[in-house]
């Protein structure tokens, strides 16, 4: 009965892996992929792994080791060198057997006898891929992925300190809070000012491959944020189905993205703000006023362009210590002091989040920080209170569609309660999809 099913499926997967072979070439791993899940869907208590119903075989798991190589692995699993040079030789087209690295895991399919003759081996260069070499009857080889899925997830939180401590007491991965950092809130949100008692919801997937591999946190598809009693919202559209382009928007269509950065440098924290009525006790209550915004990090730690422009002026002098000038626009230009070294030259084309030097306490300056400038028309002001334009404003057509697409989501993420419980998990009580 075991051998009957075993060989009922075997060779249907010779055809089916042939036939795919022969019409489709390499467009085979998405049908393959597909094949698999919906049989682990039906077949649902045998475990398949790689295509194969596994409890019909001996299964070896293995890494590939240092000095090892496909023909030794073979050989130490008892196959012979003539058959082996057949495997390569038949199994080139679709597998370099030179391409194996040392430390992927690979795994040896045998027979269930007394022999345990290998009959598959199996290699997987990264978590979704694997490449089955078949050499159970004829000799063939081919490439796949496994099924991924998406489950979307929510999770809610309070600022007591941090949103990392926040998430991370929640067992969430700090890619999240990267993302919500640094890709979505990055130009509306001082991550590095947020309040005590501040909240949040986001709707996210994560990823996972084979059901139970958990591959991180995949995307971000709505959140919102209340920060200093103020709502921002945030859904991911995509504005240009040909270039994929995504970008994230609130919830008046306007794009959250803004020609500048909150902040030169990262996980710093403001140590002086720009005041024009600032008095200094070491200088005798005398009005010093500073035009400038002081972040304070550790020394070493990189400087970034808040926006993309052309550097005007990278050198040393006597007040600023090293520093770089950057202008872009004709109204814009950003300066950043008392750098430990400087990377950018004259004429350097920059991109906004480029690193164009480091934190040092170069210059007049009693601490490691980067005196951040703001020039607007030639005069220095305070950034936190320019209303800055926004980036790549959505189209008037678009803004309907995008209305459209968000509202369902909003209404979704509104009625996502605020859990006072600080422990709990996030729930998964949403929409699970596959993908392939
Ligand atoms: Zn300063």
């Amino acid at each position: 009965m075991n051998f009957t099913n075993s060989a009922r499926l075997n060779s249907k997967h010779v055809l089916l892996a042939i036939i795919s072979i022969l019409i489709f070439g390499c467009k085979e791993k998405e049908n393959e992929s597909i094949e698999t899940a919906e049989e682990m869907a039906v077949l649902e208590p045998e475990v398949y792994e790689f295509g194969f119903k596994i409890d019909d075989f001996i299964v070896k798991r293995d890494t590939v080791r240092k000095g090892d190589s496909f023909g030794k692995i073979l050989e130490q699993n008892r196959i012979g060198y003539p058959q082996i040079y057949e495997i390569v030789t038949a199994a080139k087209d679709s597998f370099d057997v030179t391409r194996l690295q040392i430390g992927k895991p690979y795994t040896i399919l045998c027979s269930k006898d007394s022999l345990q003759t290998p009959r598959c081996f199996i290699y997987q260069p990264n978590l979704e891929e694997y490449t089955v070499v078949n050499f159970q009857d004829s000799i063939y080889a081919y490439s796949s992925r496994k099924p991924i899925k998406y489950v979307e997830k929510t999770v809610t939180g309070v600022i007591n300190s941090s949103i990392s401590v926040t998430l991370d007491e929640k067992g969430i991965s700090p890619v999240l809070t990267n993302k919500l950092a640094d890709n979505i809130y990055a130009w509306t949100i001082d991550f590095n000012r947020l309040q005590k008692g501040d909240r949040f919801k986001v709707i996210y997937t994560d990823k996972y491959i084979d059901d139970t591999i958990y591959a991180g946190v995949h995307d971000v598809k709505a959140a919102y944020f209340n920060h200093n009693s103020k709502p921002f919202y945030a859904f991911q559209f995509e504005t240009d189905s040909e270039k994929h382009i995504i970008d994230y928007f609130d919830d008046e269509a306007k794009n959250l993205r803004r020609a500048f950065l909150k902040a030169p440098v990262q996980f710093s924290r403001i140590s002086s703000r720009y005041n024009l009525k600032r008095r200094i006790a070491y200088y005798g209550y005398a009005l010093r006023p500073h035009k400038g915004t002081d972040f304070a990090a550790a020394v070493g730690t990189p400087i970034m362009a808040t926006a993309s422009g052309v550097v005007t002026e990278s050198r040393y002098s006597g007040g600023n210590g090293n520093y770089v000038k950057i202008r872009h626009n004709a109204t814009y230009e950003t300066q950043y002091l008392h750098m430990q070294k400087r990377k950018v030259k004259v004429g350097q084309f920059v991109k906004q989040g480029d690193v164009i030097g480091w934190v040092g306490m170069t210059g007049n300056t009693g601490g490691p920080h980067v005196c951040y400038r703001f020039w607007k028309n030639g005069r220095q002001v305070d950034p936190f209170r320019e209303e800055l334009p926004q980036a790549e404003p959505i189209s008037d057509s678009l803004k309907v569609k995008y209305l459209a697409f968000i509202k369902p989501i909003k209404e979704q993420l509104d009625s996502v309660p605020f859990d006072e419980i600080e422990d709990e998990a996030p729930n998964e009580n949403m929409i699970t999809y596959n993908y392939n």
